[in-house]
């Protein structure tokens, strides 16, 4: 084979429920997680060395993106090549990504890259691993990889990455509003630590009614039950952010919320009209797209 390139999806957070600090340093998370239609590609080439190279696909800012050892696409790659054996059963390969997914933005465009790697790699090595061992790999390598392996909508326990699909018959619209400047989240979950130092945090549950809504393809049910626990303490770190929410909800959208640790903001429409109308009341504040959900999960192109 001389190359495979798999495309992954941006996610979204429909419901993002942060529970108690574990032992480990991480929140206990209860998410409801949605692919969307914003999609990285990873082309890999068999090679001598390891190696990882990047662009942006209309104009996304890849100054961000590590192109060493730390980067997620070769991370995922180099963790599969270790689990399929010894050093030398696989080849080396260089990587390409094709960044379709804004930097820190909250749309864990990392995460896909990895995703992406890690089924771009098995597919080129021809080593079918089983897709429960794939799953265990990504969730290694970080708490939104598996989802975006999975795609469509999904529920994510532990940290993120323990991912059970979920029902969903709807066909949503998004208006995506990024920012040329991301957020980090370990600094949100730091602010959010501060804002709950005296509180004992139950442990965090998806609700039954948003569960019901996609289930349904109710998009006024929908906009009732989204919410995002990170969502004030990203406010607090970028207090602009707060305007435009406002704009999209005054231009009509049924639900406006920050995507995951921020600073994306995702404004819930009807269709295609309704998203235009709304796109059109945020424009002035960054850049802006429609996205649509479930989208699916990373898959050979
Ligand atoms: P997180 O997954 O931490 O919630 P996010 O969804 O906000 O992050 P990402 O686009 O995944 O945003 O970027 C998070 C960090 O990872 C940024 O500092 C970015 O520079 C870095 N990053 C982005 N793409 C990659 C990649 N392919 N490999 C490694 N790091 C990356």
């Amino acid at each position: 084979m001389s190359d495979v390139t798999v495309r992954a999806p941006a996610k979204i957070n429909l419901h993002l429920g942060v529970g108690p600090l574990r032992p480990d340093g991480f929140h206990a998370l209860a998410t409801a997680y949605q692919a969307v239609s914003l999609f990285s590609t990873v082309t890999a080439r068999p090679a001598t060395q390891w190696s990882v190279a990047c662009d942006g696909q209309a104009g996304i800012d890849i100054s961000g993106v590590p192109l060493d050892e730390s980067n997620l696409a070769l991370r995922a790659a180099r963790l599969l090549a270790e689990h399929a054996g010894p050093a030398g059963t696989v080849q080396p390969v260089s990587l390409h990504i094709g960044k379709g997914i804004p930097v820190a933005g909250g749309l864990a465009g990392g995460s896909a890259d990895g995703a992406a790697a890690l089924l771009a790699c098995d597919t080129l090595w021809e080593l079918g691993t089983p897709r429960d061992e794939l799953l265990t790999l990504a969730g290694e390598l970080g708490s939104d990889v598996p989802f975006a392996l999975v795609g469509g909508s999904a529920s994510g326990h532990g940290r993120g990455e323990l991912v059970t699909p979920l029902e969903d018959n709807g066909a949503w619209t998004w208006v995506v509003l990024t920012f040329g400047e991301g957020m980090s989240t370990p600094a949100v979950y730091g602010e959010y630590d501060v804002l709950h130092a005296d509180i004992q945090l139950p442990d965090p549950e998806i609700p039954s009614r948003l569960v019901e809504a996609l289930r349904t393809g109710d998009v006024a049910a929908l906009a009732g039950s989204v919410g995002n626990d990170l969502q004030p303490a990203s406010l607090r770190l970028r207090p602009a952010l707060v305007e435009p929410l406002r704009s999209g909800l005054d231009a009509t959208a049924y639900a406006a919320l920050v995507s995951g640790s921020g600073p994306t903001c995702l404004f819930l429409c009807e269709d295609d009209d309704h998203a235009e109308h709304v796109a059109a009341a945020l424009s002035a504040y960054g850049q802006v797209t429609v996205a649509r959900g479930p989208a699916p999960g990373a898959e050979v192109l």
